[in-house]
């Protein structure tokens, strides 16, 4: 699925044609426009873009082939050091800041997996994006009501809405976490793909426009893909890195079966369909076309599923970046071709790393996986049979991150297995540092640029008292979390470290003049810059970020 194969099959609802939609119209940047200066009105749309685990440095080692869309973006105001500046850098986090103004400590989004142990569910763990009061659901099982609940603050959207009602927003992503940690708790329409093709918020129904465009989906996900061609550029990438439970990953040209769910997403194609949803929902909407301005936020998680399951290096993420470069060129054209005045913000949930067996071999010997005896679940156990404490003793979503106590610990027993975890833990090599929520709640939020924020700082920003760990576990820069690398799952995101805080912010508009600023902004920063790019006001005193002015020059977009 291309954005000009779902565009093709939805042109007949939106009165297409192929050569009337923009859909043979390269990827060029439009004509000149009269400059943007403080005097220019609003635009009518904000285009805000999220591209899953697409790390600065992925950015940085592309950005010289991109041709389409991220081409244009990068002619515009670049910020290549933005930050997502806490500590716990996963997908729902890193998505509540980024139309929030606010670390996950004020979003309450402190990870995608948390634990609350008065809950009656077995399990304790809750999904960041779920409704866990609903009957019959549990995280764990993937059978769960997607829910915008757990998010503590509003988004842009939902102020957009609260001074003009009439304001559109519309969020479509690849994962519903995204959809729902940008798009807010009033968006107008909400949805992300899953094997059906699209699946609405709460179970909603979906729009005309969007049911089709599930439709479409699902009929090309029934259809096999053949492999990709490799482009020239990629040639240097496709080597083949054995993996632990044997197979290789490198030389991958994301080919699928028909029905291959996991293979789409791990695709272009993924990023494709998003867009066509995205483009057709803003063209019936007419979004961009009324008195106020409305708001586009879309979601693209290909290149995180391309990471996690091939690595950042090899021929899978040179077709991904290549793919989502064009695709993102055909979804600009189509704006173009509407003739509204609209801008773009595109960032990352977060970064990411490369699998250690390639690393290795790329001039990186020291990186490592995760010893299998830091498992939580195997630690709290042998430490709850030492000390003859009732289990299960932890409860935790990994090898690292927030680990909670039980609750069925008397004050003694509580503070011997705290002695006895932190002494295991503070012994191991692999282990950078363990805090206690007691040395987070003494901390302030850092006021600091995010490039040197202590290690503490970080985790802060991570840190909300009703949901975070007694503990927080942190691993050594380049310790891979993932103890054995199998097909699928090869490489992740996560850590504390700077791989996988940094991630480029970028925005354009129409005859805005572009400039590069190398140092250090933050993600929370996004918020307030579109916010006083379209005159509404935050309270800044309710956000962790602060506008960044995008006209050069005297002249500033920050009001
Ligand atoms: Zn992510």
């Amino acid at each position: 699925m291309t954005i000009k194969r779902l565009t093709l099959a939805l042109a007949a609802t939106l009165s297409l044609t192929a050569t009337g939609a923009g859909l043979a119209q390269p990827a060029a940047a439009p004509a000149p426009a009269p400059k943007v200066t403080a005097q220019t009105p609003p635009p009518k749309l904000i285009v805000m873009v999220a591209v899953d685990q697409f790390s600065a440095d992925i950015f940085a080692e592309y950005r010289g082939s991109f041709t389409g869309g991220l081409a244009r973006l990068a002619s515009g105001v670049v910020f290549p050091s933005g930050y997502q500046a806490h500590g716990a850098t996963e997908t729902c986090p890193g998505h509540s800041t980024i139309l929030t103004g606010s670390h996950p400590a004020r979003t309450g989004i402190i990870a995608n997996n948390y634990f609350d142990l008065s809950t009656a569910r077995d399990d304790k763990r809750l999904y960041c994006a779920e409704d866990e009061s609903v009957a019959g659901t549990s995280s764990g099982s993937g059978k769960y009501a997607a829910s915008v609940k757990h998010l503590l603050v509003p988004t842009l959207g939902d102020l957009m809405k609260a001074r003009d009602p009439k304001a559109q927003v519309v969020s479509v992503a690849g994962k519903d976490r995204a959809a729902i940690m940008m798009g807010g708790h009033r968006a107008d329409e909400l949805m992300w793909l899953v094997p059906t093709g699209l699946t609405s918020y709460r179970g909603a129904a979906l729009s005309p426009v969007a049911a089709q465009a599930g439709a479409a989906i699902a009929a090309a996900l029934g259809q096999p893909r053949p492999p990709l061609t490799l482009p020239t550029d990629c040639a240097a990438k496709d080597i083949a890195i054995p993996i632990d439970k044997g197979g290789t990953v490198g030389t991958g040209r994301l080919g699928r079966d028909a029905g291959n769910f996991r293979g789409f997403m791990a695709s272009p194609e993924a990023d494709g369909a998003v867009l066509a949803t995205a483009a057709a929902l803003r063209q019936v909407r007419k979004m961009g076309e009324g008195s106020t301005t409305d708001l586009l936020i879309v979601g693209l998680s290909a290149t995180d599923y391309v990471g996690h399951t091939y690595g950042t290096e090899g021929s899978e993420m040179c077709l991904q970046m290549a793919g989502l470069d064009r695709e993102l060129g055909d979804f600009f054209a189509r704006l173009d071709k509407a003739g509204i005045d609209y801008a773009v913000a595109l960032t990352a949930d977060h970064g990411g790393h490369d699998l250690p067996e390639r690393n290795r071999q790329n001039g990186w010997p020291a990186a490592e996986r995760v010893d299998p005896a830091l498992d939580a679940d195997k630690l709290g156990q042998a430490v709850a049979e030492k000390l003859g404490l009732p289990q299960p003793l932890l409860y935790s979503d990994g090898p690292f991150g927030d680990m909670y106590l039980s609750k069925a610990l008397t004050p003694a027993q509580r503070k011997a297995a705290s002695a006895e975890l932190l002494a295991r833990w503070r012994a191991h090599p692999q282990v950078e540092a363990v805090v206690t929520a007691e040395e987070l709640a003494a901390h302030p939020v850092s006021k600091r640029s995010p490039d040197v924020w202590t290690l503490m700082d970080k985790l802060r920003a991570s840190y909300n008292p009703q949901r975070s760990g007694d503990f927080v576990v942190v691993l050594k820069p380049r310790v891979t979390p993932i103890p054995e690398s199998g097909l699928g799952y090869v490489a992740t995101h996560g850590s504390v470290w700077d791989y996988d805080r940094r991630v480029p912010m970028l925005f354009w508009r129409k005859g805005l003049a572009g400039f590069e600023q190398p140092n250090a902004v933050m993600t929370v920063d996004i918020l307030p810059t579109l916010a006083s790019l379209i005159g509404l006001p935050v309270d800044a005193t309710a956000i962790d970020g602060r506008c960044l002015d995008l006209l050069s020059g005297p002249e500033s977009s920050c009001r």
